[in-house]
């Protein structure tokens, strides 16, 4: 599956020593913990989270008087799930009629249009009209690598020219989504997030222009972030509040890291649903996420 070789790098650095543990230890002692401990901490799953993790576990065992490793390591699978999944919706929210707008922000660099054309191919061959918003006017190259993977996937980018009020291309893009007859609206915004007061300003602006547009929207508002950098990704996530509007992350890059178990940690961390997730950089590597799927990738 998609998953399975996406994820190759994370299964390959996991599988061999999770089976390795769970096959090698005879029973389920302190020292099993710990190496457990530290399998998972090396795959970035983060601290808190296997700390929490491994007092399920234990007391996973005392419940149901577990002594045999190999019994628990369905167990371990099962919470992993359990801690993926959380209680959002992992779809995405689409307009009951009409015209849905989804927003993506995230620092430069970390796949934010690679995502947008990722995703506009794939509505496009779900058969919906797709428009992109180059609502990215301060990088350098920004606009045109957008109208780029416009051209790759066949839909066509509302732009203006570099430098101009990132508000007023959303103002065009929606006036053209209606004239047009859109269904779907995607929209590149800057991503220098080393201001966070002017990058909520920015990002408030272009909410009311949508807002008075389309009350209902934008649908979504997907934080993408970078799963190869780790600790890194969580920092520039909580340079967002629960003002901005978040609702949801795209975790891109999971097929360039051996420490996919950031997902887990960014889940736990955020409180966010991981909408989908990049596992490479063709037009279609671009996949929802399934927290059952991923976690049979990693250990199935
Ligand atoms: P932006 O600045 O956030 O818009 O980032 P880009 O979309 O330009 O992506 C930055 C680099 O990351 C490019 O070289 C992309 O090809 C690469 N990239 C994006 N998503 C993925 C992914 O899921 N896997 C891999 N391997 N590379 C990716």
């Amino acid at each position: 599956s998609k998953f399975k070789d996406g994820l190759s790098k994370t299964r390959d650095a996991l599988v061999g020593s999770v089976e390795d543990l769970f096959s090698r230890r005879k029973k389920i002692d302190e020292e099993f913990y710990e190496e457990l401990e530290e399998i998972l901490i090396g795959a970035d799953v983060g601290v808190n989270t296997v700390l929490k993790l491994i007092d399920e576990l234990r007391a996973e065992v005392k419940k149901r008087k577990i002594e045999d490793p190999k019994e628990l390591r369905p167990v371990l699978s099962e919470k992993l799930i359990l801690l993926l999944k959380g209680d959002e919706n992992a779809s995405l929210k689409m307009a009951e009629q009409g015209l849905t707008v989804i927003l993506f922000v995230g620092v430069n660099g970390v796949g934010k249009t690679t995502t947008i054309g990722k995703m506009a191919h794939m509505f496009k061959s779900q058969g919906k009209k797709v428009l992109l918003a180059a609502g990215d006017t301060f990088r350098a190259g920004a606009i045109e690598q957008l109208e780029e993977w416009g051209r790759r996937a066949g839909v066509d980018v509302i732009k203006q020219q570099a430098g101009s009020d990132p508000a007023a291309v959303m103002f065009d893009a929606l006036q053209a989504a209606r004239s047009r007859g859109a269904d779907i609206l995607l929209c590149d915004t800057a991503g220098r997030l080393q201001n966070k007061v002017n990058l909520m300003e920015e990002l408030n602006k272009i909410y009311r222009v949508i807002r008075r547009e389309v009350p209902e929207a934008p649908h979504e508002v997907l934080l993408v972030l970078d799963g190869t950098t780790g600790q890194n990704a969580l920092n520039q996530a909580k340079l967002f509040d629960e003002k901005s509007g978040l609702s949801g992350l795209v975790l891109t890059k999971l097929d360039s890291t051996a420490k996919g178990g950031i997902v887990v940690a960014i889940r736990q961390e955020l409180k966010l649903p991981v909408k989908y997730v990049g596992l490479g950089e063709k037009m279609d590597d671009l996949q929802p996420f399934d927290s059952e799927q991923f976690v049979h990738a990693l250990f199935a």
